[in-house]
C-alpha cells in the first residue's frame, strides 16, 4: 500500500475522460486501497482516479460517518431529484471553496471491486460527493460550475487582487 500522489487544477490529466474499468483483479484492490489511504492523508471525503494521474473510472468515499470507506467503479448517475448549494471544495483545487448546485437526491449505479453491478441512493452530503467524483471521471471540476461571486479561500491563500 503506499500513498499516492495528488494532481492539481492545471494538469491536463484532470480534464481528460477516464475510461472503464473491466478486469477485477487484486491489482483495482490495491488501487483502491491505495486511494483511500491518499484521501485520507488529505482529510477528504473522495477521491478520483484522475486526481492521482490514473485515467480509470474509480473513484473512493468516506464520509467519516461511521461506515467503512468504500470504492466505486464505472459509476452512473441514472436519477436526479432536488437541489442542494453546499459549500463545495477540492484536493486538486487546494485551499479554495465556492457554492455550487447540486441534486439534493441521486441514484448510483456501479460496480463494486468484485465487479458485482450495485445501485445505491444517496442524498445531501453523499449525492453531492458522488457528483463531484463522478463529474472528475467525466474531466470536469467543480470550479466550473461554482456561483459567482461565492468563492471563498483559506486565510493566507486569497486570490490576487488584480485591481490594484
Ligand atoms: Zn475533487
Amino acid at each position: 500500500m503506499a500513498i499516492r500522489k495528488l494532481r492539481f487544477n492545471g494538469d491536463e490529466v484532470l480534464r481528460k475522460r477516464a475510461k472503464e474499468i473491466t478486469v477485477f483483479d487484486d491489482k483495482l484492490k490495491e488501487l483502491a486501497q491505495d486511494m483511500i489511504e491518499t484521501m485520507h492523508k488529505e482529510n477528504g471525503v473522495g477521491l478520483a482516479g484522475q486526481q492521482i494521474g490514473l485515467l480509470k473510472r474509480i473513484f473512493v468515499v468516506d464520509l467519516y460517518d461511521g461506515n467503512e470507506p468504500f470504492a466505486v467503479i464505472n459509476p452512473v448517475i441514472v436519477k436526479e431529484k432536488g437541489e442542494q448549494v453546499p459549500d463545495e471544495g477540492c484536493l486538486s483545487v487546494p485551499n479554495q471553496f465556492a457554492k455550487i448546485k447540486r441534486p439534493k437526491e441521486v441514484v448510483l449505479e456501479y460496480q463494486d471491486l468484485e465487479g458485482n453491478h450495485k445501485k445505491m441512493k444517496a442524498k445531501d452530503l453523499l449525492a453531492e460527493v458522488f457528483c463531484h467524483e463522478t463529474d472528475h471521471l467525466n474531466g470536469i471540476l467543480y470550479i466550473d460550475k461554482i456561483i459567482p461571486g461565492t468563492e471563498e479561500y483559506a486565510a493566507g491563500f486569497e486570490k490576487p487582487d488584480n485591481t490594484k
